[in-house]
């Protein structure tokens, strides 16, 4: 049987796990069981880990530390003349997880899942799983963190009990840079039930409050403004880091930076003490992000505090007693089981290998999708036409799912229809993300003719659309790369034999706009006048409509408007004699 190699791919730490003899076990490499998840280059060498970590200090402007901050967007760093985008830095990571592991287990590391945060979109997961593939891996599944975690805290249950009891769980995951919260039902079936986070919180920003903190006194004491200045950053950062540490055990703690590098002047000497309580009140609004965060995952699960049994703590910050308080004041303290913070993912990731290559673990994991897919239409609920996303699969549904919705065409002989996809929660289209588009030429057909549009997410949370105008065989069929941002499907089936003659670019979007604007009103008109019981109402709209269909008809721009707004106005005081 093939090994499926579990691993945890963390914005600070990295840990690759493996199943021995059914049980979940943490590689060691170079004898420690985290990574750091930082890359350094020298000349031609490309040094990862611990080894990268130590030359922070002397060589930050070689270095790169949190990449997974950046993954999945345009966001590129450079490193003397060249480039790297964030997918290869990780790739890096991963690369040296693989060789190392092979040293230590004697087998070829190949096949693995790797965990990314829960409220990762689809272009996160996407360069996770493109990262995997450049270090010469064979990317299994990609699961999400909390899910992992709660698969291990599962499998230590079913070892210490034969029966399987079922309960909620809420995972709290905070680590280096995101944040993710889950609530599971486990038992027979582990089912997420609601997910949600922050992919931009963590502990960096508790680094950085305390850094920004040196800086101000480094200023006041010294009159000197370092900021931006990287060899003093980077200095600054593994005080800041060591600080924090330190307060998760103790009352204060002293922040010694000797020597801080100062632009080619004499080096900057920095000592003061940060009291618990101080430091605290500097991260209180990232943990009250957090907790709205739990009070948001707990309405969307439909559970309310007093239903959960347990909470589980994951990633290193929350190691830091008032994100520990926070939680027991929510939940009570006999809710928070001891697991290990670090090392639950990547074991739990290593689960999920033994779950699909088939060993006896008797756990069934059932995911959701983090955030609602949606395609863009004309919206037919209100009387200024306005185009909206509508959801075709919405947030924490469970995966793998497919699911499809009826749009219909706006005007007669409509040459093409265009499918947005876009993820996130608004109606409005600009606050969500543009994650692809593709046009499908239509056959000719009259206003109205149903076009279905179908999404699949798979159980990568990766996305599948399918378009198809109903009763024409007009189809296209594409698998999305979010990667490549915006626009971009890989097509796979096209099925309109004379695709050459058709150009999308071609037709005026003004034109096009204005076409939708009036075909729009004119159905509203129509839907109205068929719904109207009143004979005095159903003869005024039908003048109205038919003032407005004559000025249409014309050159006179100005008799459009006019007839529109008239148009527009009686449908509208309708409606409101209607409600
Ligand atoms: P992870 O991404 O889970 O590896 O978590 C890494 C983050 O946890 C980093 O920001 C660390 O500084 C932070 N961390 C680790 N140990 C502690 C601790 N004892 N107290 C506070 N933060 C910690």
């Amino acid at each position: 049987m093939k090994t499926i190699f579990g691993i945890d791919l963390g914005t600070t730490n990295s840990c690759i796990s493996m199943l021995k003899e059914g049980k979940p076990e943490v590689i060691a490499i170079q004898d420690s069981s985290l990574v750091p998840s930082i890359v350094s280059f020298e000349a031609d060498e490309i040094i990862v880990g611990l080894r990268a970590k130590n030359r922070q200090l002397l060589h930050p402007e070689n270095t790169i530390s949190s990449v997974k901050r950046i993954i999945g967007s345009d966001e590129t760093v450079k490193i003397g003349e060249k480039l790297y985008n964030p997918e290869t830095i990780s790739s890096y990571i991963l690369s040296f997880l693989k060789s190392e592991a092979e040293k230590v287990c004697g087998k070829e590391v190949k096949n693995v899942v790797i965990t990314v945060p829960a409220y990762f979109s689809d272009s996160q997961r996407r360069a996770t799983q493109k990262a995997g593939e450049e270090a010469g891996l064979k990317v299994e599944r990609i699961i999400n963190e909390p899910t992992a975690a709660a698969l291990f805290y599962k499998y230590l249950q079913i070892d210490e009990k034969s029966e399987t009891i079922e309960s909620n769980i809420l995972v709290y995951d905070l680590g280096g840079g995101t944040f993710d919260v889950s609530v599971l039902r486990v038992g027979e079936l582990n089912e997420v039930l609601a997910t949600t986070g922050n992919t931009k919180l963590g502990g960096d920003d508790f680094d950085q409050t305390i850094m920004e903190l040196c800086m101000t006194r480094i200023m006041r004491e010294h009159g000197i403004d370092l900021r931006g200045y990287k060899p003093a950053e980077a200095r600054l950062k593994a005080a800041a880091e060591q600080a924090k540490i330190h307060l998760s055990h103790h009352p204060y703690a002293r922040i010694e930076g000797n020597l801080i590098p100062n632009q080619g002047n004499a080096e900057i000497d920095l000592f003061f003490e940060l009291e618990r309580s101080e430091f605290e009140e500097m991260i209180e609004h990232y943990l009250e992000i957090t907790k709205k965060e739990v009070g948001k995952a707990l309405s969307e699960s439909g559970l309310t505090a007093d239903q959960i049994q347990n909470v589980l703590l994951v990633g290193g910050s929350t190691r830091i007693p008032a994100v520990i308080s926070l939680l027991e004041g929510y939940f009570g303290s006999s809710c928070l089981p001891p697991i290990d913070p670090d090392l639950s993912v990547a074991k739990g990731a290593a689960i999920q290998g033994g779950i699909i290559t088939g060993e006896h673990i008797h756990q069934v994991l059932i995911d959701v999708n983090p955030h609602s897919l949606s395609a863009s239409a004309l919206s037919y609920s209100e009387l200024v036409p306005k185009v909206i996303c509508v959801p075709i699969i919405p947030r924490n549904t469970q995966i793998p799912v497919t699911r499809s919705q009826i749009f219909y065409t706006n005007h007669d002989e409509q040459q093409v229809v265009k499918v947005e996809v876009f993820q996130g929660e608004s109606k409005e289209p600009s606050e969500n993300t543009l994650i692809g588009s593709l046009d499908l030429k239509l056959h000719p057909s009259p206003a109205h003719s149903p076009i279905e549009i179908e999404y699949s997410y798979d159980l990568n949370g990766i996305i599948r659309v399918k378009v198809e105008q109903k009763g024409y065989g007009a189809k296209r069929e594409v698998d999305l790369d979010s990667t490549l941002r915006g626009q971009s499907f890989l097509e796979f089936d096209l099925s309109i034999d004379d695709e050459d003659d058709f150009d999308p670019d071609d037709m005026d979007d003004t034109q096009e706009q204005d076409n939708q604007v009036t075909n729009y009103i004119l159905h509203k008109s129509y839907d109205t006048l068929n719904e109207l019981t009143s004979e005095a109402e159903k003869n005024t709209l039908k003048a109205l409509i038919h003032d407005y269909e004559k000025a249409l008809k014309g050159d006179d721009e100005d008799l459009v408007d006019e007839t529109e707004e008239a148009l527009v106005d009686y449908i509208d005081e309708l409606k409101e004699r209607g409600d």
